[in-house]
């Protein structure tokens, strides 16, 4: 396709923050941008492979503790291991899309004083939306590629990645007590320094959120047992959501505007 080419033309090399609350799909996007040429930077996913590679570590054992409850690791673990991985050849060459860091002001501050992000997206989603996806839609993740899965968008066939076949397991921390976890120190520690993150780079909401308004086609909203789903806005009102295709084709839509 033409115009995806130009578009992996034009998004190379760029520095791009993921942000928002856990579940909102930040892994998925991140295999969108993945998918145009960007190295994907997961603080989860080397911390898991961290804990895989060297589990008798004192860091690893220091980690998987922390990340079963739910908690933050440490800045001094996470800060020198994303920043070794930013510093890499990779992801200076091909650029990089930043998934899960920062999570902290501290984390942030040291970010941008070492690295120009050239864009930041901010993943808005409802409340309701996250705790429902991730525990009654029953939220599940490859493995090997790390693609995720929930009921609204289960892969082709039951436990094995459409992607890369790799196994489609449940994460031990995405219950319902370890997810509120999650979202409180979300909005305790994360999403309270956006706005200094917004001083310092480009910040755009990438709206997944359709309004019943807007015409589209059913194919790009997400659907559960047959209809089209519904989640209650943190407004108080109803709205569609973007299936995986939707949210994919608005994300290029929105980088083909800014970098084309
Ligand atoms: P994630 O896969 O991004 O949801 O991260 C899983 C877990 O890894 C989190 O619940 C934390 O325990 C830990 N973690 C990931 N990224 C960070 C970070 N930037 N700072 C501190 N802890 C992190």
């Amino acid at each position: 396709m033409e115009d995806l080419e130009n578009l992996k033309a034009a998004i190379q090399g760029k520095k791009i923050l993921l942000f928002g609350p856990p579940g909102c799909g930040k892994g998925n996007r991140s295999r969108d941008l993945e998918a145009l040429g960007l190295v994907h930077v997961s603080s989860g996913i080397v911390l898991r492979a961290k804990v895989c590679d060297e589990p008798d570590s004192e860091l690893s054992r220091k980690a998987s503790h922390l990340m079963e409850r739910g908690e933050l690791v440490p800045d001094d673990i996470i800060v020198p291991i994303i920043m070794e991985h930013m510093n890499g050849t990779e992801c200076r060459t091909n650029g990089f899309v930043l998934d899960g860091f920062p999570r902290t002001k501290a984390q942030s501050d040291v970010l941008f004083s070492q690295a120009h992000i050239d864009f930041v997206l901010y993943l808005d989603v409802p409340r309701k939306f996250l705790l429902y996806g991730i525990v009654e839609g029953n939220r599940r993740i490859c493995v090997d590629c790390a693609t995720g899965y929930s009921d609204f968008d289960p892969p082709k066939k039951e436990s094995v990645c459409d992607r890369c076949g790799g196994k489609v397991i449940t994460r031990a921390d995405d219950n319902i007590k370890i997810i509120e976890n999650r979202l409180a120190l979300y909005d305790e520690q994360t999403k309270s320094f956006l706005p200094d993150i917004a001083s310092k780079a480009n910040v755009e909401i990438l709206p997944i959120i359709v309004s019943d308004e807007e015409v589209i086609d059913d194919k790009y909203l997400k659907h559960l047992k047959g209809q089209v789903y519904r989640v209650e806005t943190d407004q108080g009102g109803r709205a569609r959501m973007l299936n995986l295709e939707g949210m994919r084709n608005r994300l290029y839509n929105l980088l083909a505007e800014k970098f084309m």
